[in-house]
């Protein structure tokens, strides 16, 4: 493609919208870009907790709505849900007890991202994203900083510790070690108190959701709260534009969950978009996107006994085509797809098969 070309038509379609109108998208607008055509079919994927935030996007998407608009209302679905662990209310705390969200949106046709991590507090961190996209000329916020600004922009503080997940919280950090003075619930006699402390296990999970709407244009959103039972501070791969989310409205948009410190180091979303626009099909770029953090593993302590990762990542792509994939490093994943037909799980194309339990 002739890029000159492509970026003088675009800045006439921004011209001709009135500046603001483009490089300040509001909710519920349409986007006119010279990178894509229409499409006659929208498209939503997304992590495999994601069935509700596909429909709801899709349904957007259905009725006109621009890709971004679909996307972050999908996941609203699962911020708002206290018995989704992962994110948003409910979410899995830090090792202090302390729920710190992370999350990204990034907007296609604009190609302009937002981002926040370590933000307390706020339920919904891809709205707060959104802002940070909208009303600041900066990519990141986080902590204090994040918060401050999510209340300058009227989002209401809430305790996002549900009872459920303070006690797996407390769960953990009773099973931590046998040198502490934490005790799991155990009886007067109980002898053995200090061999059944077993280390819980910490979680990750996060949801991803990738649209493509009727004008042709791409957005994504990543929204999670993280590792579980993290040191305070820690940020994973969610807010981090081009590792757990990437848009690129002439290509395609790809993002992640799973082990962020993995993702990371090797920029993965940015990575399966650049093998998309060199032809490969989201699966392939996805699959190529496992196959580079298998390769970068070198720690011990990361890799099984036949020198495999012992953790997992997935990857989640979509073309502007309209063609989407899936791949994670170990087998048994899913992720969710709809295209029009209501929402409905699908395998992920996977590196190695996980061995049975037996
Ligand atoms: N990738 C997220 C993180 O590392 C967690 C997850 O997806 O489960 O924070």
């Amino acid at each position: 493609m002739n890029l000159t070309l492509s970026r003088r038509h675009f800045l006439k379609a921004a011209t001709l919208a009135g500046v603001g109108s483009v490089l300040f998208p509001r909710e519920g607008m349409s986007y006119a870009s010279s990178q894509t055509e229409k499409t006659s079919k929208a498209l939503a994927i997304s992590s495999a907790n994601g069935i509700r935030a596909t429909e709801k996007a899709m349904q957007l998407m259905r009725d006109g709505k621009d890709a971004l608009d679909a996307v972050i209302a999908g996941v609203n679905i699962v911020e708002d849900d206290p018995n989704d662990m992962s994110v948003g209310l409910g979410g899995l705390p830090n090792a202090d007890g302390d729920v710190e969200l992370d999350a990204s949106v990034m907007h296609g046709p604009s190609h302009r991202a937002g981002a926040v991590a370590a933000l307390r507090n706020i339920k919904n961190p891809s709205k707060v994203a959104r802002a940070v996209m909208e009303r600041t000329d900066h990519v990141l916020l986080v902590g204090e900083g994040a918060l401050r600004f999510a209340k300058m922009h009227g989002f209401v503080e809430e305790n996002l510790l549900t009872d459920e997940s303070r006690e797996e919280w407390v769960k953990w950090k009773e099973s931590l070690s046998k040198e502490d003075d934490y005790l799991p619930p155990h009886s007067i006699d109980d002898l053995n108190i200090g061999e059944r402390i077993k280390k819980a296990l910490q979680t990750y999970g996060t949801i991803n959701c990738l649209g493509l709407d009727l004008q042709g244009n791409i957005s994504g959103v990543t929204t999670t709260s993280g590792l579980a039972y993290k040191i305070p501070g820690r940020v994973g791969d969610s807010p981090i534009i081009g590792a757990g989310l990437y848009v690129d409205n002439a290509v395609g948009a790809a993002g992640s969950t799973g082990r962020g410190e993995a993702n990371l180091a090797n920029c993965s979303s940015v990575m399966i978009v650049e093998y998309m626009r060199q032809g490969k099909s989201p699966e392939e770029a996805c699959l190529l996107a496992c196959r580079r953090i298998v390769e970068h593993t070198k720690e011990k302590r990361l890799l099984d006994g036949s020198g495999r990762p012992n953790f997992d990542v997935k990857f989640y792509a979509i073309s502007r085509k309209g063609e989407h994939g899936s791949a994670s490093i170990w087998s048994n994943g899913k992720y969710v797809v709809n295209d029009g037909g209501g929402s409905r799980l699908l395998d992920c194309a996977f590196l190695y098969e996980r061995p049975s339990k037996k």
